[in-house]
């Protein structure tokens, strides 16, 4: 399924170019057009979901897939020293393509960047009961 008003929607679709560096029938990826790194790169699945709890777990598997071998591709171009791999998932999140993507950032050392740990607020202080509840919520809402 493909959403007119999607701008990713709209590079899957071929309407808006882009700098695709993978493609299959699941999956796509290309150089993010406003790149925080030399490199950086989102990989989408080719049908639009706005969060990741949409994508069904095979697609999921299948776009992890993909970031995984592009997460090596990457860094072995630019000669990173390392990435951060991650999604913004919802707005809550920072998320604004309202299209599931993973980032794949290029990191170098000494490049002034932070590690993933930086994107969230104030950290929480959260008591051995609390953490003991989360979990078990946690568990019993898997599928
Ligand atoms: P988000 O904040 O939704 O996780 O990230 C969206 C990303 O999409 C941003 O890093 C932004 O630079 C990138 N982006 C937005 N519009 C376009 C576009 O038209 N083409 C490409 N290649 N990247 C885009
Ligand atoms: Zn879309």
């Amino acid at each position: 399924m493909s959403n007119d008003d999607c701008i990713f929607c709209q590079i899957v679709n071929g309407d808006v170019p882009s700098r695709t560096v993978f493609e299959d029938d699941t999956a796509m990826a290309f150089l993010d057009a406003n790149p925080l790194a030399p490199g950086h790169t989102l990989v989408v699945p080719k049908r639009h979901y706005e969060t990741l709890e949409a994508v069904p777990e095979d697609t999921a598997a299948h776009v992890f897939g993909a970031l995984h071998r592009l997460n090596t591709a990457v860094q072995h171009a630019v000669d990173a020293d390392g990435a951060n791999v991650a999604f913004n998932d919802g707005p809550a999140a920072g998320q604004e393509v309202p299209h599931v993507h993973g980032h794949v950032i290029p990191r170098f050392e000494g490049d002034g960047g932070n590690p993933v740990h930086a994107v969230a607020g104030e950290r929480p202080n959260l008591s051995d009961d609390e953490l003991d509840e989360i979990a078990e919520t946690i568990h019993s809402q898997r599928d």
